[in-house]
């Protein structure tokens, strides 16, 4: 499977650096008592690696929310449909929403639209990847962990056509991979 990378854009080793970089910035933003209300919101499948290894390094006692949300055929993007509803209550509770990339943020905007109806206390984004070239300024996410080049990226959680979720560094597949059918 990893003889099928082409190029790593980030290793594990950045990846786990950076993580709990943005455990620390996220803690210092939410102050002791709006930690004790806090709801991780995190959108399946892609940010489930991410937040796995995020909540681990948030110390202190928080909810956690999961929300299903389908888009990539392949390496196109698709119209975002919500496969799964979020199922607990974030009425006045502070939601943070963890995702794995921000590309053309029509993922997010769904997900921000359906949280923000919910009622909560605040709402703020924090994604591992974001392509700046084509983020939009209406879908804002506070943290961000690394800034990428416009590339499809596969591996830790981030798949193509389901595979590859399971490698532990991020890049680029040989171009050869995008052409199989899998
Ligand atoms: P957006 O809706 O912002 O265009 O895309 C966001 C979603 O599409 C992400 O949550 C992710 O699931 C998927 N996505 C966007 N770019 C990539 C990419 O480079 N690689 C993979 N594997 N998924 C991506
Ligand atoms: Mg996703």
């Amino acid at each position: 499977m990893e003889s099928d990378m082409d190029r790593i854009l980030i290793s594990r080793e950045q990846i786990a650096r950076r993580v709990c970089e943005l455990g620390e910035q996220i803690s210092e933003t939410y102050a002791a008592d709006e930690q004790a209300g806090l709801t991780l919101v995190t959108v399946l499948s892609g940010s489930l690696i991410f937040a796995a290894d995020l909540i681990r390094c948030l110390p202190f006692r928080m909810k956690l929310g999961l929300i299903t949300v389908s888009s990539y055929k392949g390496t196109s993007p698709g119209q975002p449909s919500l496969i799964q509803q979020l199922k607990v209550d974030v009425r006045d509770r502070h939601v943070l929403v963890v995702d794995d990339i921000l590309d053309t943020g029509a993922t997010l905007r769904l997900v921000q639209a359906q949280l923000a109806a919910a009622g909560p206390k605040s709402l703020r984004t924090c994604v591992l990847l974001r392509k700046p070239d084509k983020a939009p300024a209406d879908v804002p996410a506070e943290f961000v962990g690394f800034d990428i080049e416009n590339s499809f990226v596969v591996g830790y959680g981030l798949d193509y056509n389901d595979h590859y979720r399971n490698l532990p560094d991020i890049g680029v597949l040989k171009p050869e991979v995008y052409e199989e059918k899998l």
